[in-house]
């Protein structure tokens, strides 16, 4: 922490001098006249030149030898007379002097012509040169081929990190592309072919190793998500791309004309590839990070896939920073120049970035943003913004910053874009009522004519406390079924701000009012309803998104016959049916199959009921399947499936139009009974993690097992 301190006090106050000046632009160098301007240089100005200063500049001879030298390479190469006549123009930026200055192209051509009267062989002895020379040609090619590595080095990098930004969106383009399929009739055809099944059904929708919403946990130290096999497979194609690009066409020079040995052309190599690959994540981190990212609107990949994305990318652009600091630290050590360097501005802020970008990912891990996700945010957004300053004043001599400047300008929309969200709902007050032990139904009122949430989107609500109003909390949102003009959430308490939201309705007597800044929507619309038969899988807190689903179908295609819609809700206990009661209600009257499984066992005696026997007559009660995939404990380890089924005697009645179910659903079961009824299949899930995985599992089985049917998984449970 001293350390931190002292390096941010360093580098804040007393290092600011050298960001005065305007950055450098980057520009590609790999040119021919700049390869022969450079190598015709070194090689004669090695002349024992008949002349006091820069002769290569100002002493005539010295300059027909330049002129002649150029003229050489250029046609040696089959370049034309345009091609000499930029080397002129860059001669003219070399030497940058007043007679260079003033010189036309025709004056260019008069002195080259004048030179080659006079023009002899280079001489062997060291004599006074007063005449113009032609370089030796072996010299003069082994300078080219030289400069052309060391250019072709300090342009390729730029290349490789335009092809992996290229990459990610060319992914997002084609995830794009099959998404618009869903409207047209194509999709099905596609969804029918058994290689794609068993592409789909293998390779691109399971979990990778049984786990993805549910989080792995060793020692409770080493966790985090796993990605899913899609996910994985675009992480692959990036590592394998960064890797090649890394290691790929250095191109070194064996006479060792620029650099004094192979250990520092290496190192120079090395560090300039490292260093531009990093720069060239920057953007692509900040965009995937941010919640107005235009490749999520294409592509209509979730937040969390981005999130992912933007771990691995931080990695490697890490990684990078540490080989681009190890490689110039070899570097300046070959040369004997670590003392000369360690005290420049850029070396201090060079290392300031490396260890801010290391520091980003150390406080990043999943333990500390899991128990302290707050402090975790905080802590990345200063350590982001003072990587992205020392950055810039690490490369502002330099060249890259436009790297920068794309990551600041992604920055700065979305939290324009982000205050303007906010601002157009105007802080409205909610009212906030508890419906359940730990349940919050929150309803805000809206302008009618205001952006409706579709369902399964999302809104980030900060709750204007003085405790906690710069918090910003992702929470699903429904348009009220019941009243227009009305938004509803329904909140589950964890231990964070939710508690604190808990904490001030509970000594409200369980309803209270709060103003409200609500950020959204966002996710964009599911493709459910393009499917003739949708299965809505809903459990624990995860239910407003399927119930939003259901309604919407129940109201629109279903209601004309289009569609079988099937609502699995699956709860411990009847809070979160209370909490959901108003919408549940909705689905009365609609064509919408609702099944409720409840897996907790009610502690008062004349609420039990046991199986098959039902306290209303109207309330049809089944066993739960026991063959209940072992893996699957979504709702709670301890709880076993043959439980008596307990309700609520308030929602008892309400609930007549669902069928109720002990224990918890048997996924696999309601896919092969979803699977019965022809035509195509959606399904649609969202709750406690293991539910989510189990789902996502049994599908990619089912589209294996069936690849003649056209089955897709919607996944709605999000985690970062
Ligand atoms: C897309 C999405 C939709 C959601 N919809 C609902 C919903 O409809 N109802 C509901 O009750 N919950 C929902 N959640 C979960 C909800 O966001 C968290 O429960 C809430 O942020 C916890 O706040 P807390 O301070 O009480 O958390 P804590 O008790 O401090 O932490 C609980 C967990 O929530 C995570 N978390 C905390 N803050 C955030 C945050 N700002 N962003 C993301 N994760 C966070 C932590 O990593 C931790 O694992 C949703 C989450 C996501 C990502």
């Amino acid at each position: 922490m001293m350390f931190l301190t002292s390096l941010i006090t360093i580098l804040l106050f007393f290092q600011l001098s050298a960001a005065k000046a305007p950055p450098s632009k980057t520009s590609l160098v790999n040119t021919h006249e700049r390869r022969s301007i450079y190598s015709c240089y070194v090689g004669l100005r090695k002349e024992n030149w008949a002349f006091n200063g820069s002769a290569i500049c100002r002493y005539e001879p010295a300059i027909q030898s330049m002129l002649y030298c150029l003229y050489e390479d250029t046609f040696e190469k089959g370049h034309s007379n345009k091609t000499l006549e930029k080397g002129f123009e860059e001669l003219r930026e070399f030497c940058y002097t007043p007679k260079f200055l003033n010189m036309t192209i025709a004056d260019f051509y008069t002195s080259l012509n004048n030179g080659t009267h006079y023009i002899q062989e280079q001489p062997k002895a060291t004599v006074n040169v007063t005449f113009p020379i032609v370089l030796n040609s072996t010299l003069r090619r082994g300078y080219y081929d030289a400069y052309y590595g060391y250019y072709y080095n300090h342009d390729i990098p730029y290349y490789f990190g335009g092809i992996i930004c290229a990459y990610f969106v060319g992914v997002m383009l084609i995830a794009g592309l099959i998404r618009f399929l869903n409207y047209t009739p194509i999709k099905k055809v596609i969804f029918k072919q058994k290689l794609v099944n068993y592409v789909r059904g293998y390779v691109t929708l399971p979990t990778l190793w049984k786990k993805h919403a549910e989080p792995f946990s060793y020692l409770k130290v080493f966790t985090g998500y796993i990605p899913t096999r899609f996910e994985t497979l675009v992480i692959l194609g990036y590592l394998i791309l960064h890797t090649i690009f890394m290691s790929y066409k250095y191109q070194y020079d064996p006479y060792h004309i620029i650099f004094a040995g192979h250990r520092a052309e290496v190192a120079q190599f090395v560090a300039y590839r490292s260093g531009i690959l990093s720069f060239a994540h920057i953007p692509l981190i900040i965009l995937f990070a941010g919640r107005n990212n235009f490749l999520q609107l294409i592509s209509g990949l979730k937040h969390t896939s981005f999130i992912v994305f933007h771990k691995w990318l931080g990695r490697m652009m890490f990684l990078d920073a540490v080989i681009h600091s190890a490689a110039f630290t070899n570097y300046y050590l070959f040369y004997k120049k670590w003392d000369m360097v360690k005290v420049k501005t850029f070396w201090k802020f060079g290392i300031a970035a490396t260890c801010f970008s290391g520091m980003l990912i150390f406080f990043s891990i999943a333990a500390f943003r899991r128990h302290c996700y707050e402090t975790f945010m905080a802590l990345h957004i200063v350590f982001a913004a003072l990587f992205l300053y020392t950055c810039w004043e690490h490369v502002t001599m330099y060249s890259g910053i436009e790297w920068i400047y794309a990551a600041i300008a992604i920055w700065g929309v979305d939290r324009i874009v982000r205050i303007i969200r906010i601002a157009l709902l105007g802080f409205p007050k909610a009212d906030l009522q508890l419906v359940g032990s730990d349940l919050i139904r929150v309803t805000i009122n809206k302008p009618k004519n205001f952006w409706k949430a579709k369902s399964g989107q999302y809104v980030f609500v900060s709750f204007l406390r003085p405790l906690c109003f710069w918090q910003s909390h992702p929470f699903t949102v429904m348009d009220s079924c019941v009243k227009d003009g009305e938004l509803v959430i329904i909140l589950k308490a964890k231990k964070g701000v939710t508690k604190l939201v808990k904490n001030y309705v509970e000594r409200n007597g369980g309803r209270a009012s709060m103003r409200l800044a609500i950020e959204g929507p966002y996710g964009s619309k599911s493709a459910a309803h393009r499917f003739d038969n949708v299965l809505l899988l809903a459990g624990g807190s995860g239910l407003p998104g399927p119930i939003a689903h259901a309604i919407e179908l129940g109201k629109t295609t279903a209601a004309t016959g289009k569609n079988f819609v099937q609502l699995i809700v699956a709860v411990r206990g009847f809070d979160m049916l209370n909490a959901c009661k108003k919408e549940l209600m909705a689905l009365k009257d609609l064509n919408v199959n609702v099944h409720i499984y409840n897996s907790k066992q009610d502690a008062t005696p004349g609420e039990l009921i046991s199986s098959n026997v039902s306290k209303n007559p109207e309330i049809v009660i089944e066993d739960t399947p026991s063959a209940v995939d072992h893996s699957e404990k979504a709702l709670s380890e301890n709880e076993s499936t043959e439980q008596p089924l307990s309700v609520r005697d308030t929602s008892s009645v309400d609930f007549e139009f669902a069928t109720f179910h002990a224990g918890r659903p048997n996924v696999e079961k309601l896919l092969k009974e979803s699977l019965t009824h022809s035509g195509s299949l959606a399904v649609v899930c969202c709750g406690p993690p293991v539910f989510v995985d189990t789902a996502r599992d049994q599908t990619a089985k089912a589209v294996v097992e069936n690849p003649s049917n056209v089955i897709e998984y919607l996944e709605e449970y999000q985690a970062w």
